[in-house]
């Protein structure tokens, strides 16, 4: 029995649900591990654990090194979707697949992108504060505003870009759409605008949100010369990733007072570096990477992760989960 057992290497973020899954079979062995370890740890705890079939990764990088470690590995999973981090070409010439969790932080993460364009709007940090230190009087100073019938621009119409779309027509917004992946046929027919020119859409925007992968096409995407198209009035929501943004730049153009705000969630370095420019301002609302990770959407997340895995261990992959489907032949 113990011969046919499968290893799987498991950070410890995998949630209850996850476990369970892998619990209720006898033909899985689970080894678990931190989410901060050392690439070098990562290697040699592979090293030792041989032969290893399975890796669930949550933030740990993963790549040659790692499968030089584990020549046995059938399958490498992300509890979550996106895979920046992972070497999905040296994964495709092994033959091994990534799976990614689909759907299961969608709409956190589009929630997260509509809370931080109604924070913005509504000045909610600031109201807030000026209550809370007896300012009651100058609160006209600091008015909000609506989402109702602003512009909103969507850069990426994959799982999480639709659903924060149709949060913000939710909001009764106009909606444009950026994605040269996605037909504009596909893009109307979600009642959003395609448009094919960044750089000429952006002086409509009253908001920007970004939904798309961090790749070498869109690192630094939203550099100086982006920023300075958009209008004075816009701002900036960055719940993908980080260097999407070159901070630096957005930093400029906010104490220019060439954009009016922004919304992270993401960041160049993570965790960054403590006492960062953007922090210190008033229009700029942070988050620690947390839109994915919703008490629901880790327990989606997890059970996804495991179905995932165990899928393709048992010959039968789900593969519209699957990043690099064509190693299944
Ligand atoms: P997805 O693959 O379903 O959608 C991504 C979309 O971006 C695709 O439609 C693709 O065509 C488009 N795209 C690719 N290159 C583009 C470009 N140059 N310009 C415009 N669009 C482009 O992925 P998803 O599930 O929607 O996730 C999107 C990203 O969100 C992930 O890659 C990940 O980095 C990020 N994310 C962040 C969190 C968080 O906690 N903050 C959680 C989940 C995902």
């Amino acid at each position: 029995m113990a011969t046919n057992k499968k290893k799987l290497l498991i950070t410890e973020s995998m949630s209850q649900l996850g476990w369970e899954l892998f619990n209720a079979r006898d033909d899985i062995e689970i080894v678990e591990f931190s989410n901060l370890i050392s690439a070098a740890d990562f290697s040699k705890l592979i090293e030792e654990q041989a032969p290893v079939h399975g890796v669930a990764l949550g933030a740990t990088r993963f790549g040659e090194p790692e499968l030089e470690a584990s020549r046995d590995m059938k399958v490498v999973a992300r509890i979550g979707v996106g895979y920046d981090a992972v070497d999905v070409a040296a994964l495709s010439k092994r033959k091994v697949p990534l799976m990614i969790a689909g759907t299961a932080n969608s709409p956190s993460v589009a929630e997260q992108a509509l809370f931080m364009m109604l924070t913005l709007a509504k000045r909610a940090v600031e109201l807030h504060a000026l209550v809370k230190d007896g300012k009651w009087s100058t609160r006209l100073g600091l008015l909000p505003f609506d989402l109702f019938g602003k512009t909103v621009l969507v850069v990426g119409f994959g799982r999480i870009g639709t659903r924060t779309a149709k949060r913000c027509q939710a909001m009764e917004m106009n909606v444009l759409v950026y994605d040269p992946y996605v037909s504009a046929d596909t893009i109307k027919a979600a009642g959003c605008e395609p448009v094919s020119d960044l750089d000429a859409v952006l002086p409509r925007a009253d908001f920007v949100s970004l939904h798309c992968p961090k790749t070498p096409e869109t690192t630094g995407l939203f550099n100086a010369a982006r920023i300075a198209r958009m209008k004075p009035s816009a701002y900036l929501i960055n719940t993908a990733r980080g260097g999407i943004i070159v901070e630096a730049a957005l930093h400029d153009a906010l104490v220019s007072g060439k954009l009016a705000g922004a919304g992270l969630d993401v960041f160049e370095a993570e965790p960054p570096p403590l006492g960062h420019a953007l922090f210190e301002l008033p229009n700029v609302i942070i988050a620690p990477h947390v839109a994915g990770v919703t008490r629901e959407a880790l327990d989606r997340m997890g059970a996804q992760t495991a179905r995932n895995m165990l899928s393709v261990l048992d010959g039968e992959p789900i593969k519209q989960n699957a990043v690099n489907a064509d190693v299944f032949g």
